[in-house]
């Protein structure tokens, strides 16, 4: 994990950059399997998706395109709002494509359950979710999720991609945010 001066704000490392490298080259295969022959549309839920995108997409050998779509259902809190705005809509139309929407995080689901509903309705040929981490403590819906690098427990995490009032994005690993960051 780096950079050294942020590890006083992570009371916990979840996850090294290799545990995470290694999980996303599994992940790539079970997609290659599942889509051989396939061309597949890859949209990435900016921003906290940047990072999973990036280099799934360079570990995939299938031929792929990348949107992008942004959402909002954080404000700069830790807590879910329930509601989602679009914020960037996609520049690709989606029908009779096959989509794989690549997320960050899986927490209460209401996000996800959300765009699922969203992208269907656009005519696509198929709609399936890859997510890099998912907390099933938190979940208020079921989503139904293809792909899940890991499941992690119910707490506040940061970094590969993940922020706190848009830091830490940049770190390598994966780390649950120390109380004392965003309890003032
Ligand atoms: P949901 O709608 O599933 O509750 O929330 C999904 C979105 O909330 C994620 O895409 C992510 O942006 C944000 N989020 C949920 N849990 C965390 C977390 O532990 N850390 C960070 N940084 N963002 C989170």
């Amino acid at each position: 994990m780096q950079p050294c001066d942020v590890a006083a704000d992570l009371s916990e490392i979840l996850l090294t950059e290799d545990q995470i490298s290694a999980r996303i080259a599994e992940m790539c295969r079970e997609i290659e399997r599942d889509y051989a022959g396939e061309e597949l549309l890859l949209v990435g839920v900016l921003k906290g998706a940047v990072m999973v995108m990036a280099d799934l997409a360079r570990e995939l050998t299938l031929p792929i395109t990348m949107d992008w779509m942004a959402v909002s259902s954080y404000g700069s809190s830790t807590q879910s709002s329930g509601v989602v705005r679009i914020l960037k809509d996609l520049d690709t139309a989606l029908e009779g494509r096959k989509v794989l929407i690549v997320e960050d995080i899986i927490d209460s689901g209401l996000t996800l359950s959300w765009l699922l509903e969203n992208l269907k309705s656009r005519g696509p040929a198929s709609v399936e979710v890859c997510a890099l981490l998912r907390k099933p403590e938190a979940a208020t819906v079921e989503v139904d999720v293809r792909y899940v690098g890991f499941e992690i427990p119910n707490a506040f995490v940061v970094g590969y991609g993940l922020d706190y009032a848009e830091k830490y994005r940049n770190l390598r690993g994966l780390g649950i945010l120390a109380p004392h960051v965003y309890e003032h």
